[in-house]
């Protein structure tokens, strides 16, 4: 079931790409996020909040932690953005705040409700910053995920961190 939800939230991500008419590397995801409405707040925060996401007289605002590294910025205002676009309707009245990087989560099949929520947000995140078909233009010789320097430039490019490329190369988000 799970594995369902994380394709969902992977073709809600390819919609948008479509939508937003991406076809290059890095992904404008703060264009995207404006796009859909939302309003970005960069502010610096604790070092373990990611970011937030909120309603506010309906106009979503999305916070991110102005000291944490670009790359990472990018992909909590991705994940927050899985959010505006899959949980809406959970979204009115309460702040949703992620505590930890998102990443590191890990899945598990027993997950609750708000787990659930969070592995689709990421899965959204990753195929909206890394999306599927971009990659596979950059991968016409199979790239080692150990290979540190072709890792890194692959990363650069789509303005990922090296770990969040890593974890999509390896299935992570969508398995
Ligand atoms: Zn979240």
């Amino acid at each position: 079931m799970t594995k369902t939800r994380k394709r969902n939230a992977k073709q809600e991500a390819q919609r948008i790409l479509a939508e937003h008419s991406v076809r290059s590397a890095p992904v404008g995801v703060e264009r995207i996020a404006r796009a859909l409405g939302a309003s970005l707040e960069v502010r610096p925060l604790d070092e373990q909040l990611s970011g937030m996401i909120f309603i506010k007289a309906g106009v979503p605002v999305i916070g991110v932690n102005a000291l944490h590294h670009p790359h990472r910025q990018r992909f909590t205002i991705g994940h927050e953005v899985g959010h505006l676009v899959l949980h809406r309707d959970r979204l009115e009245g309460v702040v949703h705040v992620d505590k930890t990087y998102p990443m590191l989560r890990r899945d598990q099949a027993s997950s609750t409700g708000v787990d659930l929520m969070e592995i689709e947000a990421n899965a959204f995140a990753a195929e909206l910053l890394m999306p599927e078909a971009l990659l596979e233009g950059e991968l016409t010789t199979p790239l080692d995920v150990d290979d540190e320097e072709r890792l890194t430039a692959l990363s650069r490019k789509f303005k990922v961190s090296t770990s969040a490329m890593r974890y999509r190369l390896i299935g992570y988000f969508f398995e």
